[in-house]
């Protein structure tokens, strides 16, 4: 199967094709750092870390630029309630966003431009709409002139009728049913950072930055632009209307849109109050890895996920059940004679052809738990030779290019942890089993599980 993505500005799915062959320009909405994001927002990380994770595993070079917000209505808000510059004020969030980036072991973007080190790439754009008519100056503040555009509204399907031309909204974020010319330079206000620029004091709406620094990194028609399905109106809309009125060029080729993280049937937002965050889950005690797992994989990512409390319990289940899978495969003897799989290569093939339709990552794990089945059978009956069990680990050791969090590297114990395993063997074959289970709970408490099997003690981690 050829890749291809569902467009949302076509409604339709198509087929893949970058501008440069073997190369993706993606640009990706990054954070406002105006707070910690909430885990709604993670889950839109996510799904563009999966699509960048899947495009360079099909050997595109991905340039993808994320924006981070640090000037907006909200930050100015915040940052002047704790008599902070907006500098200070998000500094912390800043840092906290990459942290949690580092946490859900997100790939880093190529490039993270800041909206206050780019003001004047964006008064160049807002020059050249002037000078095209575009744009028009009012009390000091700068609008976009909706009419002069008229493919205004093709990508959120707005009705034509209903644009007010000539009416004006002055703030960052809006409703469909508020569409008027929109702001892409506020004049000064009491208490606001502003800039002196050839354009006047003031300082940027929000969607002019993302056109400007799209363009400044991936030139004025690049291959991929991603966000939450909520940056479609107004922000992308936004955005089209500001790049292709000034350069006269397609902006983007592809438009692709995550759904909500749903908290009991509304979306997962701050201002519903119900917000959650990486570091609430953590401090819960879930692992980073099952974080990731379940907003990664509960649903496609153009399928809404309902948030549950034990969503994370149940990852962390799952991936116990793979930990033990690759403990079992790796437990086979490479002495072991045997014929290589023939389930391997099919499996492969529809792991890729389900990423492929795009990115459909819930129908490629189920062709994963396949396989898995049948080769946790091929083990019990003690049929999995050598060669299957290398196939086996190499698929393993690809799909988590795609998943980042299965365990894969041999676990081995330090010397004190086997010696304390060897002198429990001991001490159970001498009948002193009050020693032995002392052992056992003492490497418990080390995060360390012994099993006895058939075949002799076992062991896994159960700790992070
Ligand atoms: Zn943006």
């Amino acid at each position: 199967m050829t890749l291809r993505f569902f467009d949302t500005l076509s409604g339709t799915l198509r087929d893949f094709e970058p501008l440069r062959p073997g190369e993706v320009g993606m640009y990706t909405c990054g954070p406002t750092v105006h707070d910690f994001q909430h885990i709604g927002n993670y889950r839109t990380f996510l799904f563009e870390d999966l699509l960048r994770r899947h495009l360079r595993g099909k050997r595109y070079r991905v340039v993808q630029v994320m924006n981070l917000t640090d000037v907006d209505d909200k930050i100015i808000r915040k940052a002047a309630a704790k008599h902070m510059t907006i500098g200070e004020y998000t500094a912390v969030y800043t840092e906290a966003f990459f942290q949690d980036l580092r946490t859900l072991n997100i790939e880093p973007a190529e490039v993270y431009p800041r909206a206050t080190d780019h003001v004047g790439d964006m008064v160049t754009l807002i020059e050249r709409l002037m000078e095209k008519g575009h744009a028009y100056e009012l009390d000091g503040s700068i609008y976009f002139r909706i009419a002069s555009f008229p493919p205004y509204g093709r990508l959120a399907k707005l009705d034509p009728k209903g644009l007010k031309a000539g009416a004006r909204v002055d703030a960052d974020e809006y409703d469909k049913e508020d569409v008027r010319d929109f702001v892409l330079w506020k004049a000064p206000r009491e208490g606001d950072p502003v800039w002196d620029t050839r354009i006047g004091r003031g300082r940027p709406g929000w969607s002019i930055e993302c056109s400007a620094m799209s363009m400044k990194y991936l030139g004025e028609s690049f291959d991929i632009h991603t966000g939450g399905v909520d940056n479609i109106f107004p922000h992308h809309e936004n955005e089209i209307a500001q790049s292709e009125a000034a350069t006269g060029k397609p902006f983007v080729r592809y438009w692709l849109h995550a759904e909500h993280l749903q908290m009991t049937g509304e979306k997962m937002a701050k201002s519903l109050g119900n917000f959650t965050t990486v570091r609430d889950a953590l401090a819960e005690g879930y692992q980073p890895r099952a974080i990731r797992y379940a907003l990664l994989t509960g649903a496609q990512y153009r399928r809404k996920l309902n948030f549950s409390p034990d969503m994370f319990g149940a990852a962390e289940s799952a991936l116990r059940r793979l930990d033990d899978f690759v403990a079992r495969v790796r437990a086979v003897p490479d002495s072991r004679p045997g014929e290589p799989l023939d389930l391997v290569s099919p499996t492969q093939a529809a792991w890729e052809a389900a990423l492929d339709d795009d990115l459909n990552l819930p129908v490629a794990l189920g062709h994963l738990f396949d396989l898995v089945h049948e080769v946790n059978r091929l083990i019990e009956s003690g049929s999995l030779g050598a060669p299957a069990k290398r196939q086996v680990l190499e698929l393993l050791g690809d799909v988590d290019r795609i998943l980042g969090v299965l365990r894969l590297e041999e676990q081995t114990l330090d010397a004190e942890v086997e010696r304390l395993i060897a002198e429990r063997e001991a001490a159970r074959t001498s009948g002193n089993f009050q020693r032995a289970d002392s052992i056992r709970a003492d490497l418990a408490r080390r995060g360390i599980l012994l099993e006895d099997t058939k075949q002799g003690v076992r062991w896994k981690r159960t700790g992070p």
